[in-house]
């Protein structure tokens, strides 16, 4: 997908001032934007937004600003400046935020809001601008401190009466599991000011909801109440690195992936219809959809299972379920035999009623089933992402990968297969890409994948490998072992909340345990996370493994 939308907004407040350039309509093209009234009557004198670049040091006063639902009780500044009232005379000027050499940041004071999500709009200050071509824009909220940076790369005056969800730098999962926030800050970094034009708040919250009368309907009844999604990164039982996913989602069961042997189709199975646990999840034998991200034997063994002569020797996930539909990778270079053998059992799946698509013809949208854009139940969806290697092809099976995003109203949650560095590239290049709550760290943690090109577009906030942590099957050093140094140092400014499902040995060639074991991460119909793991909680580096094997980044310190 080039662009990334959120399916369900809570609404959408922009917080613009009376000026004299803004044109104004009361509803958007897309229908999802509600623009502030901007009579006189809604003044928002200590928030300044425009289109010419303001200087003075002028000074924030208190104020009032309410709209929608959105009331905004107090601003403050540090090294930024707007005009005191754009009511009376300046409102044609943007907010500057920081100075040459210098941070600076606008805090708005809220009486509590939800914010999911901010779009803001800026260009780079003037005289910087033929020096230091981009700024650090970062915006955090009381829920979520740490706050989210993008860069303001241009010096061009943005379209402020554009109303597209994509324009401008969008950060979302500012709630930080559904907290309120009683303030926002827009701030830059130290080297370089931009100016300010217009913000974009999604917020949702029941709370602010009823305080709305002039939302429409359509939008205000669809808050807080979406299909839960649930990921479970799956052990598989033996010591191998490999990947499966189960993915509850609404009434839809998801599997991504099933493990790197064929013995573990039983584990899997177990694991899906354990009638032990109160989500016993696959009890009617359906899969609404498999996802086979590339030809690897770590992925795809447990779609062949033990496939022996007897029908009832197949114990593959392909033969065990009746699978609704089948999206896998376009192209392949092995010619394995688990590959054969996983060719014959999607012929078998097929044949049994299966639909299968590859993921280019997912993305080319090709019809009777075949989309890049599935909805799996309330404001939760499933896109296939543009990958350059469907039709491309390349030395590596790993850049195949199927790569998938997952969307709960404004949270996002990716799946990247096996993709390395150069994949990784290439899919931030083409598709417009969300920050994430969740990932599935690359490759099992490997360093050829989890690249800061990708990383620094999607910070993600949770990540979770399926490896054996630290054994030697896939490294001939000890550091490149799952997961590698060089991928927890680039996770690690991002998040250190890194687990993984099982721990090997290095230099043992059978010793597996669980590490966090099975890891379950849910996010109910508020869009609010939990995680549960069948053996422990422990993060990343707080185990024993990690302080033996592995050095501390500087993030994590
Ligand atoms: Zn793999
Ligand atoms: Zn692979």
């Amino acid at each position: 997908m080039r662009k990334t939308k959120a399916h369900l907004w809570g609404f959408v407040v922009v917080a613009a001032c009376a000026l004299g350039l803004l044109t104004v309509a009361s509803t958007s093209p897309i229908g999802i934007d509600v623009l502030a009234n901007e009579s006189s009557s809604h003044y928002c004198a200590d928030i300044v937004f425009g289109t010419n670049e303001y200087s003075s040091s002028g000074t924030l006063g208190a104020g009032s600003f309410s709209t929608h639902g959105c009331t905004i009780d107090a601003v403050t500044a540090s090294s930024a400046y707007c005009p005191s009232n754009n009511i009376s005379g300046n409102n044609n000027y943007s907010a500057r935020i920081g100075k040459s050499g210098g941070a600076g940041s606008l805090t708005f004071t809220f009486s509590g809001l939800k914010i999911t999500k901010v779009k803001v709009l800026a260009f780079l200050f003037g005289t910087d601008y033929s020096v230091k071509k981009e700024a650090l824009c970062t915006v955090s909220t009381s829920a979520f401190t740490e706050g989210s940076s993008q860069s303001v790369t241009s010096n061009a005056v943005p379209d402020i009466s554009d109303s597209s969800t994509d324009a401008g730098l969008v950060f979302t999962g500012l709630d930080n599991g559904g907290q309120l926030s009683t303030s926002l800050t827009i701030s830059s970094s130290a080297t370089a000011r931009f100016n300010l034009c217009k913000l974009v708040l999604t917020i949702s919250s029941a709370s602010v909801t009823s305080s709305i009368s002039s939302v429409p309907s359509s939008i205000s009844s669809s808050q807080g109440a979406y299909a839960p999604i649930t990921f479970n990164f799956v052990e598989q039982g033996n010591q191998y690195s490999g990947d499966c996913t189960y993915i509850k989602a609404g009434d839809n069961d998801i599997l991504i992936d099933a493990g790197n042997r064929t013995s573990c189709a039983t584990t899997i199975e177990s694991y899906l219809e354990d009638s032990s646990r109160p989500n016993n999840y696959v009890s009617d034998g359906k899969l609404e959809y498999v996802i086979a991200t590339h030809a690897h034997q770590d992925h795809i063994a447990g779609f062949v299972g033990v496939s022996d002569s007897s029908s009832a020797g197949m114990n593959g996930v392909l033969y065990h379920y009746s699978v609704g539909t089948l999206i896998d990778f376009a192209l392949a270079n092995t010619t394995s035999t688990i590959y054969a053998n996983y060719q014959t059992a999607r012929t078998y799946a097929v044949n049994k009623g299966t639909k299968h698509f590859t993921a280019l013809q997912c993305w080319n949208n090709e019809g009777n089933g075949a989309s890049k854009h599935y909805e799996l139940g309330t404001g939760l969806t499933m896109d296939i992402l543009y990958n350059y290697y469907y039709e491309n092809t390349g030395s590596d099976e790993n850049n195949y990968s199927v790569c998938v995003l997952f969307t709960q109203g404004s949270k996002h949650f990716l799946f990247t297969g096996d993709l390395e560095a150069d994949g990784e590239t290439r899919l931030v290049a083409n598709n417009t890409l969300p920050t994430v709550e969740l990932f599935k760290g690359g490759h099992h943690g490997s360093y050829t994948a989890n690249t800061d090109a990708l990383l620094s577009v999607i910070q993600p906030k949770l990540v979770c490998i399926c490896a054996c942590v630290g054994n030697s099957e896939y490294a001939s050093t000890n550091d490149h072992s799952f997961p590698a140094q060089e991928s927890i140092n680039r996770l690690a400014p991002y998040t250190d909340r890194v687990y993984c499902t099982t721990l090997g040995t290095w230099g043992s060639s059978t010793a597996h345990e669980p590490m966090n074991g099975n890891i379950v991460v849910k996010y109910d119909s508020s869009s609010l996370e939990s995680m549960t793991f069948s053996n422990n909680s422990t993060k990343l580096k707080d185990t024993a493994w990690f302080k033996a094997n592995r050095t501390t980044p500087s993030a994590w310190a």
